[in-house]
């Protein structure tokens, strides 16, 4: 039987024109580094986003599912992208501005980008670029920055400034009624493990994501909330905020080009937003800076830490300072929300709060899980079996972008038989559905059989008071294949030695003995990816290449 329900498409359009109708005068404020920060309206966003529509189209010659792309921070232009370009059927391509320029061309090559809409302050990046990228024909630039960086850069792009085309276009755009599996937007992942693979994700999913990240279970804001969107838009469509706010109306505090600790802690200050979401990084470094100089930051009562493990001291601490952490895990083929760690009713004021709450969480209705051992075996949810997280669910990639080949739609190491995403972390999930991941696949120490978690000897590190940060990678060892190097930051006037870091670990058997790093090195910041996570293949190769100064003990 067939039911009787409508069948209305779930279009990025309708959340566009439900959010700047219904939440018009929530804002998106955005700051400027001096004097007031810049604020629009939902509905003045809106207005704007059907002008861009209009100016792509008549103008810069988008049609069908040409692909724009985005170099761009955190504000309102970008916002306007975000809603205009997949409302027409177009395709958003959001560029990822800290990746290495190498990069950068491939990922606009292969996609085929036909537009770059790009901030000001970014075109010392980009106009190097130009001449390489074969498809690009308009580049449309926005807010500060010195255009005559583009003169000459290349003969075949023609350049426009974003508010001059915009100026005098209608205020409303006849949306189409389009598929709503129809791509509407492409992220390419950071390629931290290999090269970089680009991820489409449908109107449904977006929309789908949406309601799952504004679900109670999930962030749960709603128009009383503003938002502090630090995770950059080019990062996993800053996981799905922008989307997600402008359906409920949420206030976004967007920080521009001002991401540093003292702006971040400014902000907060000054614009009291209730939730934030960025990578702990960011968070380590906004917790020194209040160390430094305390600031109000009282208003935040939900912090969405994300990207990486949250090291549990970080979690601690900005439980003093009132800012309370929830964990969650995903990654750009999971849109990405995959799980949140909201602890059970039961545990809610007991002992065992905190670790359901470092726990990476748990899974939403919509994701489905299940783990994998080593020999291709179903592991047990029984928080104890680790084995690779795979999961399914409509906004989970189940392919990636790149013509007909099978190696490069679903090569075999992301994708199960029967169409699962194999994630590449490893770990366990308890029998009421929290993740507790140990270790990425490629990062996991296998020493004489067993697996040394680095997470577990990074955090059980980083507890120390002498330790800024650390992280540990695995290093070939003739008698165990692998053991762990412990590459350690020390804070400043430090006293620590290694032999006192070793018994730090070792002690109350937070670390097993036979986990303990014998090899240690001090270096002077941890590298990392361009979204700001450690980068264990620079440390690995530096290893390899005798570039660190290693003391064994
Ligand atoms: P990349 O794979 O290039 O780093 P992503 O941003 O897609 O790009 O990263 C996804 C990965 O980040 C996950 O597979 C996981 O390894 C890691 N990750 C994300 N969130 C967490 C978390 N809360 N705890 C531990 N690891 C996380």
């Amino acid at each position: 039987m067939q039911s009787t329900m409508q069948d209305v498409p779930l279009l990025i359009s309708r959340i566009l024109t439900h959010g700047s109708a219904l939440h018009g005068s929530s804002q998106v404020i955005t700051w400027t580094g001096e004097g007031e920060p810049r604020r629009r309206s939902f509905a003045e966003v809106g207005a704007r986003s059907a002008k861009l529509a209009h100016a792509l189209r008549d103008d810069l010659g988008v049609q069908g599912d040409a692909r724009v792309a985005t170099l761009m921070w955190n504000n309102p232009e970008h916002v306007e992208a975000y809603f205009a370009i997949p409302s027409m059927g177009a395709v958003l391509h959001t560029l990822n501005l800290r990746l290495p320029a190498e990069q950068l061309v491939w990922i606009v090559n292969h996609a085929a980008d036909r537009v770059v809409i790009a901030n000001g302050s970014l075109l010392p990046l980009l106009a190097p670029l130009l001449p390489h990228l074969k498809s690009v024909e308009h580049v449309v630039v926005s807010g500060p920055g010195d255009r005559s960086l583009l003169d000459g850069a290349s003969a075949q792009v023609r350049v426009h400034e974003y508010e001059d085309l915009i100026a005098d276009k209608p205020e409303t755009y006849d949306w189409p009624e389009l598929d709503e599996r129809q791509a509407a937007a492409m992220c390419y992942t950071s390629g931290t493990t290999g090269d970089p693979k680009g991820v489409v994700y449908s109107h449904r999913s977006i929309y789908l994501h949406s309601m799952q990240v504004n679900m109670a279970q999930s962030m749960g804001l709603t128009d009383q909330d503003t938002s502090l969107i630090v995770v950059p838009q080019f990062h996993v469509n800053a996981w799905g905020l922008p989307h997600a706010t402008f359906m409920t109306g949420v206030n976004m505090l967007m920080p521009d080009r001002f991401l540093q600790p003292g702006p971040l802690a400014e902000m907060i200050e000054s614009e009291r937003p209730t939730h934030a979401a960025a990578v702990p990084t960011i968070w380590q470094g906004l917790l020194q800076e209040l160390k430094a100089k305390p600031r109000d930051v009282s208003s935040l009562g939900q912090v969405t830490i994300g990207g990486s493990a949250c090291p549990p001291a970080l979690m601690a601490a900005f439980d003093e300072l009132g800012m309370r952490v929830c964990h969650a895990w995903g990654m750009t083929e999971t849109s990405p929300l995959g799980t949140i760690a909201r602890p059970p009713a039961r545990v809610i004021g007991t002992d065992e709060e905190f670790a359901y709450r470092l726990t990476q969480g748990r899974f939403p209705a919509s994701v489905e899980a299940r783990l994998t051992g080593p020999g291709g075996e179903r592991l047990p949810w029984d928080g104890e079996s680790a084995g690779e997280l795979e999961v399914r669910g409509p906004w989970i990639a189940g392919a990636y972008y790149g013509g007909q080949d099978a190696e490069v739609l679903r090569p075999a190491d992301k994708f199960s038989e029967d169409g699962w995403l194999k994630t590449g972390d490893v770990g366990t999930i308890s029998p009421d559905g929290y993740l507790t991941l140990t270790d990425r696949a490629k990062d996991v120490i296998k020493s004489g059989g067993e697996w040394i978690s680095s997470v577990d000897l990074e955090n059980a590190l980083m507890a120390h008071p002498d330790v800024a940060e650390a992280a540990v990678v695995a290093v070939p060892d003739d008698k165990w294949g692998e053991r762990p190097l412990a590459t350690v930051v020390l804070k400043e006037g430090a006293t620590a030695d290694f032999a006192t870091l070793r018994a730090f670990l070792a002690d109350e058997g937070k670390i097993a003995k036979w986990q303990l790093p014998e090899r240690w090195t001090v270096i002077e910041a941890v590298p990392k990816t361009s979204v700001g996570k450690f980068d264990k293949k620079v440390l690995r190769g530096q290893y390899a290449a005798g570039d660190l100064d290693v003391t064994q003990i």
